[in-house]
């Protein structure tokens, strides 16, 4: 180990920046924002520092030696290395930290990449020989580490005094304070509900009431899920999830949760809603974290709102993650931009259920220009909707996409109009799910570059 990451408490400690330009702004920022007291010594200063009778000033002229004086930090930035050299020789030899930007050779203390959510700090660093590398690792932290791990940090170090008379024993404690980040009392931190949080830190109920996640898995590809959705499928004990959920989403899951199938496969008769929301309770009330994974966003036709109802009426906790709907993540990869300023003012998301080759809408509100309509349907409907857009007067060279497994790499599109476009489709044998996108936005020249197309 070539250094020892410390996090250094800076406040209204005299720090000395050596330099006026860009890198010494950035790093005025950072020390000013840990509360330090900054001298900032260049001749010329490109930025300005706050208040100037507050703690910083700025001294115009060029380095000396006796400025690292009484220091408890000194940085050089700037791009003359004589001066560099100087002033790390200079704050060496009173055993001052100090860092020259970009130059590690003539640094004792290097600034790392830092996650901030405070008071969680994490801190990165290649020993100041990669930057690149650095700033890449801390991106990926930055996705990993919830915002939220801010204010459960806030609310646990407000609890430490009353846990340490809760639970005189260390080990009682830690297990206590383990138990609580393990269930779902910590999702009450997470959302700045201390009270609630507190009936599961200072009691038993952690380890006996479960939770529900109503989560939207996206369209179908795996990198489609937001990070909230990836940290909940990290926690679950169990997740439910039906069909148009796919296997590469699943693995992206907690490896030991238990996986429940709970759509229809290959025309067998679904699950029914009461035996699954039956089971979401079942299992909540059995102290498990519960993901309910469906596919796009929950609320989109996702009978999200029933799950939630039969949890609102057994009182289990439960949280909703919105997901891409399926409009949004095929339209986005066919290059259809659903609400091109041009050619639609509006856009409908609509689903139906063919009864007897027939399915019951509105079709009198769907003619209108300037809008363009989204059918959650499948391909058993497609004749009719193109018949019934006909036969309102919807005029017949109007374009229409339908877009089978889109997002995922199998993803196909077919192009054409109301009047071709059943044809179409019954030629390229596409397989579910579908979505049809009706109006003017599928001519738009985005959507000419869309891989796999079939056209008429
Ligand atoms: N809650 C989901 C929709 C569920 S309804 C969402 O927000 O996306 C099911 C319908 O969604 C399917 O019949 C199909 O029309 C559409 N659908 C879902 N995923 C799709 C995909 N990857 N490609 C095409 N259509 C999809």
């Amino acid at each position: 180990m070539d250094y020892l990451p410390l996090h250094f408490n800076l406040r209204a400690a005299p720090v000395l920046l050596v330099g006026g330009g860009v890198i010494a702004e950035r790093k005025a920022n950072l020390l000013m924002e840990a509360g330090a007291r900054l001298t900032v010594v260049a001749p010329e200063c490109q930025f300005e520092l706050p208040e100037a009778s507050g703690p910083h000033h700025w001294i115009a002229r060029g380095f000396e030696t006796s400025d690292v004086s009484g220091m408890h930090l000194v940085v050089a930035a700037t791009n003359d290395l004589a001066v560099n050299q100087k002033v790390s020789i200079a704050a060496q030899a009173q055993a001052i930290p100090v860092n020259v930007v970009d130059q590690p050779d003539l640094s004792t203390v290097i600034f790392p990449a830092i996650v901030n959510r405070s008071p969680v700090l994490m801190s990165v660093g290649t020993g100041g020989g990669s930057p690149v590398l650095t700033r890449l690792l801390r991106q990926q932290l930055e996705a990993l580490v919830p915002d939220a791990m801010a204010r459960v940090a806030k609310y646990l170090t407000s609890r430490r005094p009353r846990l340490k008379s809760f639970y005189p024993d260390i080990d009682v404690r830690r297990k206590a304070a383990e138990t609580f980040m393990a269930g779902p009392g910590i999702g009450y931190a997470e959302r700045d509900a201390w009270s609630v949080a507190d009936d599961y830190l200072f009691s038993d109920l952690g380890a006996s009431r479960g939770e529900v996640y109503l989560v939207g898995a996206g369209p179908g590809d795996p990198d489609l899920l937001t990070l909230r959705a990836l940290q909940l499928m990290q926690k679950a004990d169990v997740i439910l999830y039906d069909n148009l959920v796919s296997p590469k989403i699943l693995d992206r899951a907690r490896r030991d949760a238990d996986r429940v199938y709970v759509g229809k496969r290959g025309g067998l008769a679904s699950t029914s809603q009461l035996s699954i929301n039956e089971q979401l309770v079942l299992l909540a009330r059995q102290g498990r974290r519960v993901v309910r994974l469906k596919g796009g966003d929950p609320f989109v036709f996702g009978r999200g709102g029933e799950e939630l109802e039969a949890l609102v009426k057994a009182q289990i906790p439960f949280q909703v993650v919105p997901g891409i709907t399926a409009a949004s993540g095929c339209a986005a990869y066919a290059g259809i931009p659903l609400t091109h300023r041009d050619y639609a003012q509006s856009v409908r998301f609509v689903t139906g259920h063919p009864k007897n080759q027939q399915v019951d809408l509105p079709w009198r509100e769907f003619i209108s220009e300037g809008q363009t309509l989204v059918f959650y349907m499948g391909l058993g409907g497609l004749a009719e909707i193109c018949a019934q857009l006909i036969r309102h007067g919807k005029a017949v060279d109007t374009p229409v996409a339908v877009i089978s497994k889109g997002t995922t790499p199998e993803s196909v599109l077919v192009k054409g109009n109301l009047e071709t476009t059943p044809g179409l489709v019954a030629r390229a044998q596409l397989s579910s799910p579908t979505l049809t996108i009706v109006g003017e936005v599928i001519n738009a020249p985005s959507a000419q570059v869309a891989l796999q197309q079939i056209h008429d």
